[in-house]
C-alpha cells in the first residue's frame, strides 16, 4: 500500500487511544514511516506542535482532503520510555496481528480514574550543616518550637507536615515564618500507592556455591555481548536459581539499572516477595492480578519516577517503563501462563528478548523443566546454557514409583487408587504425615484408550490423540480429521474401550469413603471461585487442618509443604492424551513438579505415578528426573511431525457466529496460502479443524495451521493473508487472529 495518510494518535492515555487523527504524508517522508514512529504534528485550532505516535496507514482521506493537516517532521531523536514502548507495541503488532490500538493497550497500564494522593510534607532548602547552625541559634534563644522542627529536619530532609503540626505541636504560623526566612518550604507530594507490605531488615546474601558463582560471573563477564543476551538456567527446584537472580539483579543495580522479574502468578507467593524484599528492601515492587487498576497504574509510575530498582509479577509487568531497563528474568519460563489468551496473543519469553534487544538488557531464562523451545536454542547456541546439577541445600530427591492401572485392571481393582497407592496412604496417616493427590487434567479433551493394553486412538495424520466429541466421533484437533468410534481395540482386539472420566470430586468422594478418619480437602475451579479461596485452602493444608489434599494442577505450583511426603499422580495418562504435539511436554513438566512436591523438610518423598503407559518416555524420564533423555527423545518426534521448535507453526484462528460463513471463509483461506506459497518450499496447510472448543458463548471457533522451517515465511504468509482478508467482504462477520508456535 502506498503510504499517503498516516493514523496519529497524539495522547498516550489508554482511554484516549482509540481516538486517531488523519494526516497527510508529506513528500519527503512518503514509504519512511514505520508503525509506532514518534512524529511532530500541529494540533487543534491553532495547530500548535505536538508529539503523536503513527498507528496505522490509509490511502483515502476520510474528511475533505484539503482540511487535513500535513505531519511536520519525525522526531528521530526522541528515545524516551513511552517511544519505546510503542516501538514494542509495533513490533507486537507486526509479530502477532490484531490491531495496533490493540498492542498499545497491552503495553500501556489503564489510567486511574481517581486523581493520585497528595501528602503535605515539609522539606528543608538548606544544607545539614547550615541547619545544624540554625538549630544551634534557635536553642540559644530558647525558641523551642524551632528546635523541634530543625531537630526533625536535620535528621530527615522531609517530613510529612502533618507530623510537624501533630507530635511536634508546632503551629503553622512558626512553619511559615522559618518558610519565609528560606529555611524550609511546604510541598505537595504525590503519594502512589505500595502493595509491598512488608516488614524485616534487609539480610545479608547467602554465600553462592561454587556452581552457583561460576554461573554469575560467566553472566557477568559476557554482560554486553550480542551472542549472549539470553542465557537458559536449567536447574532443578531447590538448586538456587533464585540466588542466582538476585545476583545479577545486584550487579544490574550497580550499573546503575533496573529489573524486571516474571515469575507465574501462581508461584508469586508471599514468601517469594519477601526473599527479593530483604535482598532490595523498598526498591522492589509487585504487580498482580488482585490489585485495582489504579494501584497497577501507581506502579507504572513509581518505576518511571524512579522509586524503585526492581518489578516482580506476571506477564504484564514486562511492561514496566524502567528508564534504563537491564535485566528481564523469566522464571519457570516453561508455564503456560507467559502465553497471552487476548490478541495480541503474544509470548512473554519473546517480548522480553524483543525488549532487550531494544534497550540493550539482558535475558535471564530459568526452569527446572525448560521449555523445548528454549532448550532447543540452548542446543543450537542461539541462548547461553548453564546447568546447575544439585540441591542447593542438602535434601534427598523424592523416590518414585510407577503403578501400571493395566495390571490393577487385571487383578480385579477398578478403583481410582492403587493397591500400592492406598497402603502408602494409610502407612502416611498413620505416622500423621500429609499426603497430596494429584489430577493433572490440564488440557484435557476426552480421549478413548483401550483399558486393556493402555493404546489410545490417535489421528492417522498427525500423530496426536483423537479427541472425543459430543456427537460421539472422534476428532483431530490439527487436521480435522473424523473417525466413529471403534468397537474393539485396534492394538489388541479388546472390547474394553471406554473414555477416561475422572473428576477431582469423585476422586474426593472415594477417598472419603477409604479413609473415613482423615481430614480431606480439595482445590480446583469450584473450590477456589471465592475471593482467596486457593489462599485460604494451601493454609489450611500448611497448618496441617487437613492429611490430605486433592487437586488439580492448581496444587502442584510453588508451595513448600514439608511435613507432605506421599504424592500421588491418579492418572498421568489424562495431560498424555490432550491432543496436541505438547502433550508429552506438558506431562513431563507435571509430573516433575508434582514428584518436586515430596519430601521438602527432614523427611524423604515418596511418590506414585499410576498410568495405563507405564513405559511413556515422558513418564518414565519425569520418575528419574531425567530432562536431557526425555528432551532427546521428544525432539526427535518434533522432528518426525514437523512440529516446533523444530519447524514453525503458525495457528489461525476464525470465529464467527454464522457457521457456514466461518466454514468457507476458513477454507478460502486455505486455498489461498496454497495459491500462494512457492510450490518449491515445502509449506504445509492443516485443517480447517474445530478448535478444542468448537463453540463458546454462541460464537463457533475454527482453526487452520501453517507449518514451515522458517518463521520469516510465515510472517509473510501472514501478511499476504491480512491483506486478502481486509479486501474480501466476506471476511466482515468473521474475525480472524495469528498465534505463532
Ligand atoms: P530455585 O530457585 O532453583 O528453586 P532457590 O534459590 O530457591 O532455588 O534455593 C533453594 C533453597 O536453597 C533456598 O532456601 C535458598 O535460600 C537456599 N540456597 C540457595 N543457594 C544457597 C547457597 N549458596 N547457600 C546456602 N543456601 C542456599
Ligand atoms: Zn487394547
Ligand atoms: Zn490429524
Amino acid at each position: 500500500m502506498r503510504q499517503q495518510y498516516a493514523d496519529i494518535i497524539v495522547d498516550i492515555t489508554q482511554e484516549k487511544l482509540d481516538r486517531t487523527f488523519q494526516y497527510k504524508i508529506p513528500e519527503n517522508l512518503k514509504g519512511k514511516l514505520t508503525e509506532g514512529m514518534p512524529v511532530e504534528v500541529p494540533f487543534g485550532r491553532g495547530s500548535r506542535m505536538v508529539k503523536g505516535y503513527v498507528i496505522g496507514f490509509s490511502e483515502k482521506p476520510e474528511i475533505d482532503a484539503d482540511k487535513i493537516k500535513e505531519i511536520h517532521a519525525v522526531l528521530e531523536k526522541e528515545l524516551g520510555a513511552e517511544t519505546g514502548r510503542m516501538m514494542l507495541a509495533a513490533w507486537m503488532r507486526q509479530q502477532y496481528g490484531g490491531t495496533m490500538i490493540q498492542a498499545v493497550k497491552t503495553v500501556i497500564p489503564v489510567k486511574q480514574k481517581q486523581r493520585p494522593k497528595e501528602k503535605k510534607t515539609v522539606r528543608l532548602l538548606i544544607s545539614k550543616q547550615e541547619a545544624g547552625e540554625k538549630l544551634q541559634i534557635f536553642k540559644k534563644k530558647h525558641q523551642s518550637a524551632r528546635v523541634r522542627v530543625m531537630e526533625a529536619l536535620v535528621e530527615e530532609e522531609q517530613i510529612p507536615y502533618e507530623l510537624v503540626t501533630g507530635k511536634l505541636n508546632v503551629t503553622s504560623s512558626v512553619i511559615r515564618s522559618l518558610e519565609e526566612q528560606g529555611i524550609l518550604k511546604c510541598e505537595a507530594v504525590t503519594v502512589y500507592r505500595n502493595p509491598v507490605h512488608a516488614e524485616g531488615k534487609i539480610a545479608h546474601p547467602v554465600l553462592l556455591n561454587e556452581e552457583q558463582e561460576r554461573i554469575v560471573k560467566d553472566i557477568i563477564a559476557h554482560w554486553y555481548e550480542e551472542s549472549c543476551r539470553v542465557s537458559l538456567i536449567h536447574g532443578i527446584t531447590g538448586s538456587g536459581k533464585t540466588e542466582i537472580y538476585m545476583e545479577l539483579i545486584a550487579h544490574a543495580a550497580e550499573l546503575g539499572g533496573q529489573a524486571i522479574v516474571l515469575i507465574p502468578e501462581i508461584a508469586l507467593t508471599y514468601q517469594t516477595v519477601m526473599r527479593f524484599y530483604r535482598r532490595f528492601g523498598e526498591r522492589i515492587s509487585i504487580i498482580h492480578s488482585r490489585l485495582s487498576p489504579g494501584e497497577r497504574y501507581d506502579q507504572f509510575e513509581r518505576a518511571k519516577r524512579g522509586e524503585i530498582d526492581v518489578m516482580i509479577g506476571p506477564r504484564s509487568a514486562l511492561f514496566t517503563p524502567f528508564p534504563n531497563l537491564k535485566i528481564i528474568i523469566i522464571d519457570e519460563e516453561h508455564e503456560d501462563a507467559y502465553q497471552s489468551e487476548t490478541v495480541p496473543r503474544y509470548h512473554a519469553r519473546e517480548v522480553a528478548i524483543q525488549r532487550a534487544k531494544m534497550e540493550n538488557a539482558k535475558v535471564i531464562l530459568g526452569s527446572a523443566t525448560p521449555s523445548l523451545e528454549s532448550y532447543y536454542r540452548a542446543k543450537n547456541g542461539i541462548y547461553r546454557l548453564y546447568t546447575l546439577k544439585k540441591r542447593a541445600k542438602e535434601s534427598r530427591l523424592p523416590s518414585v514409583q510407577i503403578v501400571d492401572l493395566r495390571t490393577e485392571l487385571r487383578s480385579g481393582n477398578r478403583s481410582v487408587l492403587s493397591v500400592a497407592l492406598r497402603e502408602k496412604i494409610e502407612e502416611r496417616l498413620e505416622k500423621k504425615q500429609q499426603i497430596m493427590l494429584f489430577l493433572n487434567r490440564r488440557g484435557y479433551a476426552g480421549f478413548l484408550s483401550c483399558r486393556s493394553c493402555g493404546e489410545v486412538i490417535k489421528c492417522p495424520h498427525c500423530d496426536v490423540s483423537l479427541s472425543l466429541h459430543n456427537n460421539g466421533k472422534l476428532i483431530c484437533h490439527y487436521c480435522g480429521y473424523e473417525q466413529e468410534n471403534p468397537k474393539k481395540c485396534p492394538q489388541c482386539g479388546s472390547s474394553f474401550l471406554s473414555s477416561f472420566r475422572v473428576g477431582t470430586q469423585q476422586i474426593e468422594e472415594v477417598v472419603r469413603r477409604e479413609f473415613p478418619n482423615a481430614n480431606v480437602l480439595r482445590m480446583d475451579l469450584d473450590t477456589t471461585r471465592e475471593k482467596e479461596g486457593h489462599t485460604k485452602i494451601l493454609s489450611a493444608f500448611a497448618d496441617h487442618h487437613a492429611d490430605i489434599l486433592i487437586g488439580t494442577q492448581m496444587i502442584v505450583k510453588g508451595h513448600d509443604f514439608p511435613n507432605v511426603t506421599l504424592v500421588g499422580v491418579i492418572a498421568a495418562d489424562l495431560s498424555l492424551h490432550s491432543g496436541t504435539y505438547r502433550s508429552s511436554e506438558k506431562t513431563f513438566q507435571l509430573l516433575t513438579q508434582a514428584a518436586g512436591r515430596a519430601g521438602r523438610g527432614e523427611m524423604p518423598g515418596e511418590v506414585v505415578i499410576q498410568t495405563y503407559n507405564p513405559e511413556h518416555y515422558s513418564i518414565v524420564n519425569a520418575a528419574r528426573q531425567d530432562y536431557e533423555s526425555f528432551y532427546e527423545e521428544e525432539i526427535l518426534y518434533r522432528m518426525l511431525g514437523g512440529y516446533p521448535p523444530v519447524s514453525h507453526l503458525m495457528a489461525v484462528h476464525g470465529s464467527s457466529s454464522d457457521l457456514e460463513h466461518l466454514d468457507a471463509g476458513m477454507s478460502y483461506l486455505k486455498k489461498y496460502v496454497e495459491q500462494i506459497v512457492p510450490k518449491k518450499a515445502r509449506v504445509s496447510v492443516v485443517g480447517p479443524a474445530d478448535e478444542q472448543i468448537a463453540k463458546i458463548n454462541d460464537t463457533y471457533r475454527k482453526i487452520l495451521y501453517i507449518k514451515y522451517k522458517e518463521q520469516e515465511m510465515l510472517l509473510k504468509i501472514k501478511e499476504r493473508m491480512e491483506q486478502y482478508i481486509k479486501a474480501n467482504e466476506g471476511y466482515q462477520t468473521i474475525s480472524i487472529q495469528f498465534d505463532m508456535n
